[in-house]
């Protein structure tokens, strides 16, 4: 599946462009000299484990800092309206549940929201297939976490052993390695 010429277009879609260990670790300095002015961000093993609802005190302090550095930013997830707005209620962010990333919906709400473009927008995510994918193939600049812990829900574990595969592929070709973070 993954050889080949366009295979390696297609593995390309689920490359980040920077990869950390967690979000406290994003170097916001360089998203914005990138350009970029809304950072967008998935909430399951991105922001907090998918059995905690509500942000720790990081994760708020996070996005007051990101905030106070001129970053709009939005939550794009692909979980229920309950666990998102539950998760936001208080963070004052626009958010959207039941994304279906990789599907570009929660993206275009967002571009049109905040009536920017598509280059000046960051997605942080935890995910190869639904966050990375979702960002390249709409065009934002993808930025890869590693998950905050090891349980996910059901949908993701199916997810993860798919994502393994992907992980494989890119390793293989030198592209992504596991651990190895860069800018
Ligand atoms: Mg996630």
């Amino acid at each position: 599946m993954l050889s080949g010429l366009g295979g390696i277009f297609l593995i390309k879609l689920f490359l980040p462009k920077m990869y950390i260990k967690n979000f406290q670790c994003l170097n916001l300095e360089s998203l914005k000299a990138k350009g970029i002015k809304v950072l967008i961000c998935d909430i399951d093993n991105t922001l907090a484990p998918h059995d905690e609802a509500k942000p720790t005190e990081t994760a708020v302090a996070f996005i007051e800092k990101a905030k106070s550095m001129g970053f709009k930013i939005a939550v794009v997830s692909n979980n229920t309206k309950a666990r998102v707005s539950t998760f936001c209620d208080g963070l004052d962010v626009f958010y959207v549940n039941s994304a279906k990333k990789p599907l570009p919906f929660g993206f275009i709400k967002i571009r049109k929201h905040f009536g920017v473009e598509k280059h000046q927008i960051a997605m942080l995510g935890d995910q190869l297939l639904t966050d990375m994918f979702g960002a390249n193939f709409y065009g934002v600049f993808p930025v890869l976490t590693s998950p905050l812990v090891i349980r996910d829900i059901a949908i993701t574990k199916f997810n993860r052993k798919l994502e393994n595969k992907v992980f494989d592929a890119l390793a293989k070709k030198k592209m992504l390695v596991r651990g190895e973070y860069y800018e």
